[in-house]
């Protein structure tokens, strides 16, 4: 596989294997290391997070992706929660997970 344009500007690709998925922008070198391990699929659509370095769980979940709280493990998707919370990579089923979450990560 060869990067044609050899532009700096990197491509989504969809990576999983059934049970996890995540969209990622890998340089050459991993994109090679991810096909050693995961089934992985170009994703276009998501092309345009690439300066972001990660796509928003808000959009993915728009897309019909689901998630598991971090907090009580639920997997939730657009349908059913009213108020998701993403930071980062994390995601939380409702404002009283991530409250809970953040609560016990003080803590220690
Ligand atoms: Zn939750």
């Amino acid at each position: 596989m060869h990067n044609r344009d050899n532009q700096k500007s990197k491509l989504a690709y969809w990576v999983g294997d059934g049970k996890w998925a995540d969209v990622v922008f890998p340089e050459q070198e991993e994109l090679v290391l991810l096909c050693s391990r995961w089934e992985v699929e170009r994703s276009p659509e998501y092309d345009k997070y690439a300066e972001l370095g990660h796509v928003p769980r808000e959009a993915l979940m728009q897309d019909g992706w689901n998630f598991d709280c971090l907090c009580c493990d639920r997997a939730f998707c657009k349908d059913d929660s009213e108020a998701p919370v993403f930071i980062d990579k994390k995601c939380f089923c409702s404002q009283s997970c991530y409250a809970l979450y953040s609560t016990k990560e003080k803590d220690g």
